[in-house]
């Protein structure tokens, strides 16, 4: 197994989502407030609405509607007749109500209403943008459900739909842990404990022998009383565990907490391993990954270790001034991305100095890809306050044989290059030399 270079091609595209926000609702002070405090955290369109005619005719005239945030005191709909108006026109809504009713709050739950949020509490602005920018990125998120039972199954799937998520719902263990090997993108897995052939105990072990608990949440279900049960569930690898029946708004707050440790830990790892500039893999995780590769490369196959450091950088600060100097780091990065194939490494080693492993049996190719990379930054042009920037890289390269057999003699040996590039009058290629 080759160790996969971090975000070394950007992930898929996920195709265009749904935007717009419509807030719907007759108090001015507190439509400007929510939309204030949306538009400052999230970059997302927000239409407003004061009545249910001035709703139907902005959904009427724009299509790409993500969410409807609706208050209940319409001058021209009773709370029937709001709730009808968007649930039939199959909208994700949130009820955003002034007093608190038992009897609506049941009923908007039942109707696929998203949410129920009381306005009168203080921090209830806070909770509905946490709120809507949870269902934003469940958007992303791939989730499965693993239950035997058709109605169960329907019924946390429609859960897990109404929260933004995307769902596939499987009847048994085998096919679930068919799926979770076969995408990367499924982060949540809800499972049932009572299920023939499998149970949801032994699939959970299975799961976790595929994907850490930082990587993907378990989340174990069972109407079972067994008192036993959570413990073993919990032993078994599940982040969290929920007794059926569950309300929605507990089950909705579960997945929450456990998809948002998950995003936690993601950005705990991002700020460990990426630099913060450039966004590239740092120094210790280029070092790490390369590290893996060399020895999972079966230990001799051949590879191509590269420093690139970009000339007179010190000038390009000197002259631009240091922003500048920054966004041409960042320029460069963007480059050495796009020129990192999958099997690759890249990084920022440190200064104006990058990083690549080459997955190349050849060096010839190795070098031509190299010449494309040196080449592509020669030929970008930054504008600096309508003064053009431009820059040249000198690289030098190593080869693994008996004599650099390791990543530390790698690098020293491309260095050497380097230098030698350098003293050769820079924006060349060293150490990949025919003969
Ligand atoms: P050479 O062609 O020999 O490599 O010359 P050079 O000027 O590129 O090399 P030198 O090592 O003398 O200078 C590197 C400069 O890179 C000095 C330092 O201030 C600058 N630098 C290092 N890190 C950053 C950074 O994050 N941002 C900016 N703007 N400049 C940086
Ligand atoms: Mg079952
Ligand atoms: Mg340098
Ligand atoms: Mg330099």
């Amino acid at each position: 197994m080759s160790a996969r270079p971090v975000a070394a091609y950007p992930a898929p595209a996920t195709p265009a989502l749904p935007q717009r926000i419509l807030l719907v609702e007759n108090s001015r002070a507190y439509t400007s407030m929510l939309r204030e405090a949306i538009s400052q955290r999230m970059e997302l369109p927000v239409s407003v609405a004061s009545t249910l005619a001035e709703a139907a005719n902005l959904l009427d005239h724009q299509d790409d509607w993500f969410l409807v945030l609706t208050g209940m005191v319409l001058a021209d709909g009773d709370r029937d007749q709001i709730l009808d108006f968007f649930t039939a026109r199959k909208l994700p809504t949130i009820v955003v109500s002034g007093v608190y009713d038992e009897e609506l709050r049941k009923r908007a739950l039942q109707q696929q209403i998203i949410d129920y949020v009381l306005k009168s509490t203080p921090d209830s602005i806070d909770y509905l943008v946490w709120l809507v920018q949870r269902l934003e990125r469940n958007r992303r998120i791939s989730a499965l459900v693993v239950d035997d039972s058709p109605s169960s199954r329907s019924y946390i799937g429609s859960l897990l739909e109404s929260q933004g998520f995307r769902v596939s719902a499987v009847a048994d263990g085998s096919s679930a842990l068919r799926l979770v090997e076969g995408d990367q993108s499924i982060r949540l897995v809800i499972v049932d404990q009572e299920m023939p052939t499998m149970d949801g105990i032994e699939l959970t072990r299975r799961l976790r022998q595929l994907r850490a608990r930082d990587r993907m949440a378990v989340i174990g279900v069972s109407g079972s009383t067994d008192a036993s049960l959570i413990p073993r569930f919990l032993k078994s690898g599940a982040n969290d565990f929920l007794h059926k029946p569950f309300s929605r708004e507990e089950f909705f707050c579960r997945v929450s907490q456990n998809v948002e440790q998950l995003e936690l830990i993601g950005t705990l790892q991002d700020l460990a391993t990426r630099d913060f500039l450039t966004g590239l893999p740092n120094r210790r995780s280029f070092l790490e990954q390369s590290e893996k590769f060399l020895n999972g490369n079966s230990g001799n196959m051949a590879v191509t270790v590269v420093m690139v450091d970009i000339d007179h950088f010190k000038h390009i600060n000197d002259s631009f001034g240091h922003e500048a100097g920054d966004q041409a780091l960042r320029a460069m990065a963007h480059v050495l991305q796009a020129h990192t194939r999958p099997g690759d490494c890249s990084g920022r080693f440190g200064g104006e100095e990058f990083c690549m492993v080459l997955d190349d049996a050849d060096p010839a190719s190795s070098l031509r890809h190299l010449e494309q990379l040196r080449q592509a930054v020669e030929a970008l042009e930054i504008d600096i306050d309508g003064r053009p920037l431009r820059m040249t890289i000198s690289i030098g390269a190593s080869r693994r044989s008996p004599e650099f057999p390791n990543l530390h003699k790698l690098l020293g040996e491309a260095d050497r290059h380097l230098y030698l590039a350098k003293a050769g009058g820079r924006n060349q290629i060293r150490g990949l030399e025919a003969g």
